[in-house]
């Protein structure tokens, strides 16, 4: 199988899933904004985080969430750390809509794989992902779990006595377990971050 024919079959996958977003309530752009919110950290829940992640230009970007939020799907908050730069939410409603995503289609397409074979997928796409990173036509979001900022620090928490846990090295604060698997705009894929410090 050829470089190309792989490349056409994503491309193909990305056809159909973006078909299958027209159901009449949301646009596939909104869809993807509202996947977006509900799947990135407090770090990336921006309109200039979603434009980046979709590749698109922030005019763009924000058309899809004004429209989410004037349907009562999205709602915007003034960032309690500076009280200017804005972060967006999911609302009930929001949550409720996302549960029945049309995307999920591919989800159970993709869990009829072996575990194998969807590790497999899996290393391989954040691979290419990575590739275009560096070639600086994207950035590349990704996981803590992925990530090269990720360390296992005892963090002061003033609501609680300090405790071991998990932690972002690049903020310097924990990470709760349930945010470990969101998306992230300052991820950093391990081996860039070693290919880095090697250069400084
Ligand atoms: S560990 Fe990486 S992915 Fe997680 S919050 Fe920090 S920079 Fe983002």
């Amino acid at each position: 199988m050829s470089a190309r024919e792989t490349a056409e079959l994503l491309l193909l996958v990305g056809r159909l899933v973006q078909a299958d977003g027209y159901d009449g309530e949301l646009s596939p752009a909104q869809w993807m904004a509202l996947r977006f919110f509900a799947r990135a950290n407090s770090f990336s829940r921006t309109p200039s985080s979603f434009a980046e992640f979709q590749a698109t230009t922030r005019g763009t970007a924000s058309q899809a969430i004004k429209a989410l939020e004037s349907g009562g799907y999205l709602v915007r908050q003034r960032s309690p750390a500076d009280g200017r730069s804005v972060t967006l939410r999911l609302t009930d409603k929001g949550h409720e809509v996302v549960a029945r995503d049309p995307f999920d289609v591919l989800v159970r397409a993709v869990d009829s794989l072996n575990a194998q074979e969807q590790i497999a997928m899996r290393d391989a796409l954040h691979q290419v992902l990575t590739t275009l990173a560096a070639s600086g036509a994207h950035q590349h979001f990704g996981v803590c779990q992925d990530c090269a900022y990720l360390g296992g620090e005892t963090y002061c928490d003033p609501t609680s006595a300090s405790r071991s846990t998990i932690g972002c090295l690049l903020f310097g604060v924990p990470i709760e377990p349930h945010d470990v698997g969101l998306l992230c705009v300052h991820f950093q894929p391990k081996s860039k971050r070693r290919e880095d410090e090697h250069c400084e």
